[in-house]
């Protein structure tokens, strides 16, 4: 069973899994309770993941879950958020990590990148041996996307390259990356992408970005100058469609996060006694616990229904925004009872509720702001 614990329920949709995928996200949970959890801290601590934790991933199948025919895997988008909610059990930086180069950056190389650059990468990003990154931000290009400033000269001795020009900002895993799928302007109307090879002279890291939350995540500002980027050849629209499978990966990311503040919160209050009573037999804890468990339960559907339209291959761009506006919401909401329910403890760094609260404020923010959500859900109803 993925979901032993009887406070999370069975999931939803293990009926749907494939023997494969149910086989493969097994695996996941091990790795997690042996591997990740027990290092979050460690991890945190020292601003990195170990520098072996990609081939690690690689070997289990997490690097591949959106590239078909690699390792046997060929992950429904229902098996990635599983995936995504387990790593967050464990490190919700890493589940990030994993969720953005699934859906953004190996996703854009699968569908957009012509055959040659698809035999030349994806057999070592799925091992880990080519590690990726998905830069769309800018310093002044944030919820403003198409506001990219970062230049494409194409080159004429060189067809298919070109000169990229400009800065992003806030990059995963950029620091760490030798290939970064990189927006930027081919015209004064026009964005496309290009694939940057970092190990040339034009690449320039120019700041290793420290966040409160998901700390252990390499998260960068850089330039580029001249730097050569192989085109992929599509439309700003094609580019930022991964957007919808990343958005559901990050709504799981929180779901994950939620459901570990909840488990450790109900084995605290079930131990810790004031009045005579334990905290879990006093009613306005249990209000607190059944808000928490009905935001999740809620975001836990939403999430799922994406990922059903998803695998059925129908628009997901207005319940992605729904399961990552609803879930990104309600797990603030619930590591912030979390703490509440830890009273002081919950603020000291010796429980683990205060990492997951400062983890969780990240799904409010990446691949898109909450209030970008309600925007691209607003607009959808109001068609
Ligand atoms: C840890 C981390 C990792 C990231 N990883 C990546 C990555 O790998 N690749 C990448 O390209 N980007 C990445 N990002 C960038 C992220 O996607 C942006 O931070 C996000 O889209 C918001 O952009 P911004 O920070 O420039 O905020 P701004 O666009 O300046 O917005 C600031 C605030 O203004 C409000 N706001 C903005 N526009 C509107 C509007 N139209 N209506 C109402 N309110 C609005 C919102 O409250 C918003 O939070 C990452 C960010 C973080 C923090």
């Amino acid at each position: 069973m993925l979901q032993k614990d009887i406070l999370l329920g069975r999931n939803i949709h293990e009926d749907h899994l494939s023997p494969l995928e149910f086989e493969f996200l097994e695996k996941v949970q091990l790795f997690v309770k042996d591997e990740v959890l027990p290092s979050t801290r460690d991890w945190e601590n020292a601003k990195s993941f170990p520098d072996n934790i990609w081939t690690k991933l690689g070997s289990l199948g997490l690097l591949s879950m959106s590239i078909p025919d690699k390792k046997g895997i060929v992950c429904s988008c229902k098996a990635y958020v599983e995936a995504c909610r387990i790593l967050a059990h464990g490190d919700p930086a890493l589940a990030m990590n994993v969720a953005a180069w699934n859906a953004l950056s190996a996703s854009h190389i699968v569908h957009l990148a012509t055959q040659e650059q698809r035999d030349k990468y994806l057999d070592k990003i799925a091992t880990g041996d080519v590690k990726l990154a998905w830069a769309l931000t800018e310093p002044d290009a944030g919820s403003d996307a198409r506001r990219v400033r970062t230049s494409a000269s194409f080159i004429q001795e060189k067809p298919g390259y070109a000169k990229l020009n400009g800065q992003k900002m806030f990059i995963t895993n950029g620091g760490k990356a030798d290939l970064i799928v990189v927006i930027a302007r081919i015209s004064e109307t026009e964005l496309s992408a290009f694939l940057l090879e970092t190990d040339q002279p034009g690449f320039k890291i120019t700041e290793r970005i420290h966040t409160i939350g998901v700390q252990a995540s390499n998260t960068v500002r850089f330039e580029m100058h001249d730097a050569v980027g192989w085109h992929t050849p599509c439309k700003f629209e094609e580019a930022i469609s991964f957007l919808g499978k990343g958005r559901l990966g990050i709504a799981a990311m929180g779901l994950g996060i939620a459901e570990k503040a909840i488990q450790l919160t109900v084995e605290y209050a079930s131990q810790r006694e004031q009045f005579n009573r334990k905290l879990s037999d006093m009613q306005s804890v249990q209000n607190m616990l059944a808000d928490s468990v009905v935001d999740l339960e809620a975001a836990r559907l939403l999430i799922y229904k994406g990922a059903h339209l998803y695998d059925k291959k129908q628009d997901v761009n207005m319940a992605a925004s729904m399961a990552k506006l609803f879930a990104s919401e309600a797990v603030n909401r619930c590591t912030n009872r979390a703490i509440q329910i830890h009273g002081g403890r919950g603020m000291t760094f010796e429980y683990l509720v205060e990492k997951l609260w400062r983890d969780a404020k990240l799904t409010e923010i990446g691949e898109g702001c909450s209030e970008i959500q309600r925007l691209i859900i607003g607009k959808q109803i109001s068609k």
